[in-house]
């Protein structure tokens, strides 16, 4: 089903590049999530034909080997990838995360050592704020590295890191001044390079992937560091990166926000084709349950939260792409789609009734899917939080 609403605002060049997305993912990811998702085994030949088509690069520019395509663009391409499959999605996202604290923050050697790898696919990236005891209040993480002969030392436990095990570089961040008031003054993102793939290198042990509920496919990793060593040119944007951390990875989270509001859109409109096709096919007291007020109800309000998510996801990367602040719109759009994608899978799977509970309809999937949606790049409560604190910013009297 081509979704209408919303290609009109598309350039030529958006349009041919979402309906290239659009193909693939019909062809080779909705025919197979089911049975990657069920085994909860990594789509390596998908991620190895996304790796031709150019999506690991979308927004590198074309001078290190990428498409140089804007935000707006990628987060149409994000939305397309995530109708099929969030793990699919999961797999570039955090990627695309890494590639752009390189492109904003990196020095200029870090750009051209990673980002033309980074732009074929051939090394991907993760990114790594979170621990056992620290998700949302990021400033309370415990990680370390200290200076030491020739460099530094990375200690400490991370937790929940998206392509954790496959990533050749992981994004971290630490605190290298626990002392520091206010905390987030003595942090530091590192550029960790690693085998990817490998459980166990020299300082870093990555313990078997955690074992989740949906989101399955895409490993989630803890991360632990012992003595992990890495020299000066591995803090993000040299030495002058020292203590900049938090600042360079909120920046690159609220990015993050358009890319996980992409991802809901995404979500939101497979539950609405899904709810659409079978509620027209099952006959209850002798007509199709579509024809049911209740029913049609249900669907109204489906089709008008994913047009409302994706006019929201839109609004707020067109801004960041026209240079605009736009952290209360990133922060809406990501509130919005996330929750908006819940509760479509949520209806979807009430349209489909007892066959929505069975592993044989993929709406199954998808309901399982989506709340991871509602968890990362902050959850809904912080990102209320964020929302009212900048709008009284915005608007005090
Ligand atoms: C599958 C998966 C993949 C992930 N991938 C990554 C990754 O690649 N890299 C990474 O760094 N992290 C990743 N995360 C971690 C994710 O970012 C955190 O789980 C998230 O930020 C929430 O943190 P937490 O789980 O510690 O919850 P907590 O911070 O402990 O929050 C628990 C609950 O309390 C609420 N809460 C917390 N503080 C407040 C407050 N001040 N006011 C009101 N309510 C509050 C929260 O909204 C939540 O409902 C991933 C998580 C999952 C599940």
């Amino acid at each position: 089903m081509a979704v209408a609403v919303g290609y009109q605002d598309k350039t030529d060049d958006q349009k041919a590049i979402t309906e290239m997305v659009r193909q693939f993912v019909d062809k080779e990811i909705l025919p197979t999530a089911e049975e990657y998702d069920h085994e909860d085994k990594f789509p390596e030949p998908i991620v190895e034909q996304m790796k031709e088509l150019g999506l690991f690069g979308v927004t590198i520019p074309e001078e290190h080997g990428g498409m140089g395509l804007d935000l707006t663009t990628y987060a149409m391409i994000v939305e397309e990838l995530s109708r099929g499959w969030i793990s699919i999605s999961g797999v570039v996202n955090t990627h695309f995360i890494g590639s752009y604290l390189l492109l904003k923050f990196g020095t200029d050697e870090q750009k051209e050592k990673y980002l033309p790898k980074m732009a074929t696919g051939e090394i991907r990236g993760a990114f790594s704020l979170s621990e056992p005891e620290v998700g949302s209040d990021v400033q309370g993480i415990k990680s370390t590295a200290k200076e030491v002969d020739g460099g530094w030392e990375i200690n400490g436990q991370k937790m929940w890191v998206t392509n954790g095990l496959r990533a050749g570089l992981v994004f971290v961040l630490v605190k290298t001044d626990p002392k520091a008031d206010p905390p987030y003054k003595g942090m530091t993102c590192f550029i960790c390079e690693k085998e990817p793939g490998e459980a166990e290198v020299p300082g870093l042990t990555i313990p078997p992937q955690i074992k989740k509920m949906g989101y399955k496919g895409v490993e989630s990793t803890e991360l632990v560091f012992d003595g992990f060593k890495v020299s000066d040119d591995h803090i993000l944007g040299g030495r002058e990166g020292v203590g900049e951390g938090f600042r360079q990875m909120m920046d690159a989270l609220e990015l993050g926000r358009v890319n996980v509001a992409a991802r809901g859109v995404g979500v939101a409109q497979r539950s609405l084709e899904l709810a659409l096709r079978y509620s027209q096919e099952r006959k209850t007291f002798g007509k199709p349950i579509a024809q049911h007020q209740a029913i049609t109800f249900k669907l109204a309000e489906m089709g008008t939260r994913v047009e409302a998510a994706r006019l929201l996801t839109m609004k707020a990367a067109r801004m960041k792409d026209a240079g605009e602040r736009s952290d209360i719109e990133a922060g809406m759009a990501k509130l919005f789609a996330s929750e908006a994608a819940k509760e479509n899978a949520e209806d979807a799977l009430r349209i489909h009734g007892g066959y929505g509970y069975s592993k044989e309809y993929e709406i199954e999937r998808i309901y399982r899917d989506a709340p991871l949606l509602l968890i990362g790049e902050g959850t809904s409560e912080i990102q209320k939080m964020v929302i009212g604190k900048k709008l009284l910013e915005r608007h005090k009297i």
